[in-house]
């Protein structure tokens, strides 16, 4: 099923959950990597994510391998997966076959997304240049088939320095046929609440998912913002910082400090679902549906409006 319709499905009715959830996951290295996370995503299939995710290596790099397991996860598993798809250095017959097998694993959603540029500073090869142009691609050859999704970037993208031209790249992917938005990591939620505001201003109606990153070392906590060029508050260097060599207080606290967040967005109007960037990794993300008391209020859909939120409690 397409993720907009299951978003609008869950949240539909008088007593819909306070929030719904999703993870995304990357394509392992070694092949019993690949049959680990399966083993993971089974288990994680018993939270109720309403969609999983597989990751594209940009350039096409173990292309067959996302297929497989888009495969694998939406056919064997049962999972609801949506495949990502790049086009750096795709030519338009790699972009037919991933599109193909997507399609004949009875898969109906695509994040479609440019990819990084060649590390070696060259052109890219491919034979789309923005992410824009592979969902006109894609609505050109299957239509309504799939749901897309779009990447976005509430603290702007590293390669683009005006803010106006970002929001203005992010419209255009909308026009042309997005139905949905993930957003890059952050952890500044009113600058996101703001980025919210300035996207519907401009025209951008379709639902927004904040992506959210758990905590679970310091380093890897760090390492990943400057990556993502992403600002890290204050407020978390505060709780963080004195801690960082103690790995298991640097998840609790992490776990406190990411579902704060979580609640904030909740409560922002902007948002009633959460993707996960798991890491492949389950602990950290449980963690942190446990602390929100989600994975009850979701398996008890029906009668969630009776469930006792602890964090509603401050609604
Ligand atoms: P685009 O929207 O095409 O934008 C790329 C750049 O071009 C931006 O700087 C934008 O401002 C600029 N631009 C866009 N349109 C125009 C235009 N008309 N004229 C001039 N400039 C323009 N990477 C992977 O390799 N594999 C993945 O699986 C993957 N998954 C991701 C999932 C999410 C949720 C996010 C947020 C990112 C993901 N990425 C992934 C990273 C992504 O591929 C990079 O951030 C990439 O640099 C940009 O991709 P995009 O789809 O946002 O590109």
């Amino acid at each position: 099923m397409k993720i907009s319709q299951k978003l609008q499905q869950a949240h539909a009715g008088p007593n819909p959950p306070p929030a719904t959830f999703s993870f995304e996951f990357f394509v392992p290295k070694t092949s019993q990597g690949v049959q680990n996370l399966y083993d993971r995503m089974d288990r994680m299939y018993d939270l109720n994510p309403i969609f999983i995710d597989i990751t594209w290596n940009a350039g096409g790099r173990s292309s067959t391998l996302t297929n497989e397991m888009v495969y694998t996860a939406q056919s064997t598993l049962g999972l609801e997966t949506c495949m990502h798809l790049t086009c750096t250095n795709m030519k338009v017959e790699l972009i037919d076959e991933a599109l193909d097998k997507a399609f004949k694993s009875g898969c109906q959603n695509i994040l479609a997304l440019r990819g990084d540029p060649p590390l070696d500073g060259s052109e890219s090869t491919g034979d789309f240049k923005y992410a824009k142009d592979l969902i006109k691609y894609i609505r050109k050859k299957y239509g309504d088939h799939f749901n897309i999704g779009v990447a976005g970037y509430p603290e702007g993208h590293p390669e683009e320095e005006s803010e106006i031209k970002t929001l203005h790249y992010l419209k255009e992917k909308c026009d042309v046929g997005a139905d949905f938005i993930v957003t890059q990591m952050f952890y500044d939620v009113d600058n996101f609440i703001d980025w919210c505001k300035k996207i519907r201003k401009i025209g951008v109606e379709i639902p927004i998912i904040p992506g959210i990153m758990p905590i679970s070392t310091y380093a890897a906590f760090v390492r990943r913002a400057k990556w993502s060029e992403i600002a890290i508050p204050q407020h978390f260097l505060d709780v963080l910082d004195p801690i960082k060599d103690d790995d298991y207080l640097v998840r609790e606290r992490g776990t406190e400090l990411v579902s704060d967040m979580c609640i904030k967005l909740l409560h922002s109007g902007y948002v009633n679902h959460l993707h996960f960037y798991t890491m492949n990794l389950e602990k950290a993300t449980v963690m942190i549906l446990e602390k929100l008391n989600l994975i009850e209020a979701v398996k008890s859909h029906d009668v969630v409006g009776s469930t006792e939120l602890p964090w509603r409690k401050s609604l």
